[in-house]
């Protein structure tokens, strides 16, 4: 049933996970191992692979991240564009306030915004419709989602539009079909008019790869613990001294609509809670000299506002799951996938004490 959109109503046909892995309130490792332990290593290899998307997306961006900002550059000229052209603008506002006349088009639409949440399936037939249909840009589509999504994420949501338009594998897009929809939203919609034929975009500079950053050292004396919305499971960070107080960096995307701030604030707030619970420590607000002279240490913020907000002195340590995995995610998803049992065999024993 995973490929199918029952809607908003319905039970949901999947884990409906991402919202805590996003902020990793749990992390993916803890999730692949009580899936594959509840269900044995080959019924879990399909879910298995599900979040090592989320694992591959996150090491493609580091090692690309101008992936990242010209998208952020895209969405600045397409916000331009709406200002200049009225005709696009009155088709973008038409598609993002659910007005189209396709129907499944309008009720995602709707959906997004007032539930903060696509199915995966809706996701992909969204945003084809967004660019092969409507023909408008992908980078505004992109930005729609990234400011309803309460899972919303710049590595899965950039990449995924990227993947629908034909410029991550290049060439390779993915098209919306009518009978498709039909049959898998259980006879929910309809849709008509769709473009059935389109080309893949296509641009003229590919996001090129770049060498991995390196994580920083431990240090092995006290530490000022900074969390942020990125990595909020403080119990398994591999932190090899005393923390002595913790605080949180609450950095969300741009123009993050009010529900997705509202889920997280309260992330946050339970992750410090867990840190001062798990440390014996206190939580201390994220202000000028908080950490009083101690070396702050954070976990690794991938390419996003986190990572945009961090002050440089701050000490980056990354987990052993994004160590071994990143590197092997610089091209295509299937060198990934063939490296998973390399990746859970390395992280077979925790790091945390
Ligand atoms: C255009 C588009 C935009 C997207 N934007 C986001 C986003 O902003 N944030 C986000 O977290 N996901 C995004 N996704 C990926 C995916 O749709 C969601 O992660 C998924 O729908 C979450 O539902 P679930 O937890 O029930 O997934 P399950 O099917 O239960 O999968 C379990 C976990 O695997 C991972 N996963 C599954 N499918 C994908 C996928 N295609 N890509 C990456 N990881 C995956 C997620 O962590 C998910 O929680 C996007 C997909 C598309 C096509």
């Amino acid at each position: 049933m995973r490929n199918t959109d029952l809607g908003p109503a319905a039970h949901p046909t999947t884990s409906a996970l991402s919202p805590y892995l996003r902020r990793r309130l749990l992390t993916e490792h803890e999730v692949v191992a009580a899936v594959r332990s509840a269900l044995g290593e080959r019924a879990a290899e399909k879910f298995t692979s599900e979040v090592f998307w989320r694992t591959y997306f996150k090491g493609h961006l580091e090692t690309h991240p101008a992936g990242w900002s010209d998208t952020l550059a895209l969405i600045a000229a397409g916000r331009e564009r709406l200002d200049a052209e009225p005709g696009l603008r009155r088709a973008h506002a038409a598609a993002v306030e659910g007005r189209t006349g396709i129907d499944c088009f309008d009720a995602w639409a709707r959906e997004l915004v007032e539930t903060n949440w696509l199915h995966n399936h809706a996701r992909m037939w969204f945003a084809s419709i967004w660019i092969f249909t409507l023909r408008l840009p992908w980078a505004l589509g992109a930005a729609f989602f990234l400011r309803h999504l309460v899972d919303g994420d710049p590595a899965s949501n950039t990449l995924s539009w990227r993947w629908v338009a034909g410029l991550h594998t290049r060439g390779k897009h993915y098209v919306a079909r009518a009978e498709n929809i039909r049959r898998y939203t259980a006879g929910r919609f309809d849709p008509a008019g769709l473009d059935e034929n389109p080309h893949s975009l296509d641009e003229e500079r590919p996001p090129r790869e770049t060498a991995l950053l390196a994580a920083d050292a431990v240090p092995s004396g006290d530490v000022a613990l900074l969390l942020h919305l990125d990595d909020l499971s403080p119990e398994t960070l591999p932190i090899g001294g005393r923390v002595r107080c913790v605080a949180g960096l609450l950095a969300h995307a741009d123009d993050a609509a009010e529900p997705v701030r509202a889920a997280d604030r309260a992330a946050m707030r339970d992750g410090l809670e867990r840190a001062a619970s798990r440390f014996d420590c206190p939580i201390v607000p994220f202000a000028d000299g908080w950490a009083d002279g101690l070396p702050v240490v954070t976990p690794w913020a991938p390419i996003g506002p986190t990572a945009s907000a961090l002050q440089p002195g701050v000490l980056r340590i990354r987990r052993l799951w994004d160590e071994v995995a990143w590197p092997q995610s610089s091209r295509g998803f299937f060198r990934l996938r063939s490296a998973i049992p390399a990746v859970l065999d390395a992280c077979a024993v925790p790091e945390h004490a």
